[in-house]
């Protein structure tokens, strides 16, 4: 299989597995794959970079469980301090008023 036709079908590969190519794209690219070990080589290998980017992602995804976490703590910390500034100020509305 010669060079340059391999890098085009290398460079589609990602798109003809998500099923974006247009039918007849599609089917240059798995005429291709049936006679060339290398870019079948190629596209194995462009599984498991999928499979690691669905890692990734997973690993993402915990990061922002830990992040909506972290705002809620904040938040809590933020109502205890409106509490506690809430009831110093009652307190010096009550010094105030027991005054006159
Ligand atoms: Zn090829």
């Amino acid at each position: 299989m010669n060079n340059s036709s391999c890098s085009i079908i290398q460079d589609l590969l990602p798109l003809y597995e998500d099923k974006v190519l247009s039918p007849k794209t599609a089917e240059v690219v798995k005429h291709h794959l049936e006679k060339c070990s290398e870019c079948r080589e190629y596209r194995t290998h462009i599984h498991h970079v999928v499979r690691a980017m669905q890692n990734q992602n997973a690993r993402n995804n915990y990061r922002y469980s830990e992040v909506v976490r972290k705002i809620r703590r904040s938040f809590l910390i933020e109502l205890a301090v409106g509490a506690a500034v809430f009831s110093f100020a009652c307190a010096a509305l009550i010094k105030l008023a027991s005054r006159e």
